[in-house]
């Protein structure tokens, strides 16, 4: 379901300046972006979101800020970066919204759900896996990602290789994530719960904790910008879907996040999204995930 298009221009000239400053492609104050369509008067079923977004022409988006690949906005910065915010231009696109015009809104895990329940947001695209008590209170649409809870560690640490090893250690992880319940519940680790993965990043780095647990895909790009302190360790010992989230009162946003997110898997545009952003921190560029069926 791509509309009538008209291209957007290219590179960001924050990713411009820093690129020219630093020369340095791979650190994430130069995550580029990408080049999406914006459909050019797109037709959608009066009174649905999509059409009242639209007709609005502009869309505020929540995504997170402190990971490096996936969502992030250095000091200096005017818009973040990274996998997610792509995903929101390119959904924003087909919508008839120019990136120009999407409101970008800091999420942390914690204040997802209420942030889509009391429409501080439109969208939720902050590594935000899909499950089945989230689905009872918000729309997920997706998967567009697919990773794994790993664990973070000092680089001269070897008492830590997978999460067997953690019983009794202290672990960060984030209030309201999928990451600190799996190793509290499963693993016997002593949990540190902070509001943010950069909190815990530097909890690590400053010795209070053991560990820092979530996504594998969050934490390389933590360990790529500390290669000498920290490293990602074990096999992945979880599944993460990442999903859109939508607001509980607009069912219908599934079947076009749905088909947005498939067309870009098939035109390339996710890809490209991709390269840019996760894949330059060690992240391999994924199969394409099948798609969850929308509810009829
Ligand atoms: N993907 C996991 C979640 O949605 C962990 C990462 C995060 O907290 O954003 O809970």
């Amino acid at each position: 379901m791509k509309f009538r298009t008209t291209r957007w221009a290219a590179v960001s000239a924050a990713a411009l300046l820093a690129l020219a400053a630093c020369g340095d492609a791979g650190s994430d104050s130069s995550d580029e972006s990408g080049e999406y369509d914006v459909a050019d008067s797109p037709d959608f079923e009066e009174g649905s979101r999509m059409a009242e977004l639209a007709e609005q022409g502009s869309i505020k988006i929540g995504v997170k800020y402190d990971q490096p690949g996936i969502g992030f906005r250095g000091a200096g910065q005017d818009e973040p970066t990274g996998i997610d915010p792509e995903l929101g231009k390119i959904i924003a696109g087909q919508l008839g919204i120019e990136p120009a015009d999407i409101e970008w809104v800091e999420t942390i895990s914690d204040n997802r759900e209420p942030f889509l329940q009391n429409g501080t947001v439109d969208l939720v695209i902050a590594s935000y896996s899909i499950t089945d008590e989230r689905r009872e209170i918000v729309g997920q649409a997706g998967p567009y990602y697919v990773t794994g809870q790993s664990l973070l560690v000092a680089a001269d640490d070897d008492s830590i290789n997978g999460p067997e090893d953690l019983d009794g250690k202290t672990v960060c992880s984030v209030r309201g994530s999928t990451s600190i319940d799996t190793v509290e519940q499963e693993y016997g680790a002593e949990p540190a719960g902070f509001d943010t993965y950069s909190e815990c990043n530097d909890q690590l780095l400053n010795g209070s904790v053991d560990a820092v647990t979530t996504d594998g895909a969050i934490l390389l790009g933590y360990a790529a910008e500390n290669p000498d302190e920290l490293k990602v360790v074990g096999e992945p010992f979880s599944e993460e879907r990442y999903g859109v989230g939508y607001s509980p009162d607009a069912p219908e946003m599934c079947q076009f996040l749905t088909d947005t997110i498939q067309d870009a898997f098939d035109d390339g545009d996710f890809e490209t999204a991709f390269d840019l952003t996760l894949g330059k921190s060690g992240n391999e560029v994924p199969e394409a995930p099948e798609l969850d069926a929308c509810e009829s």
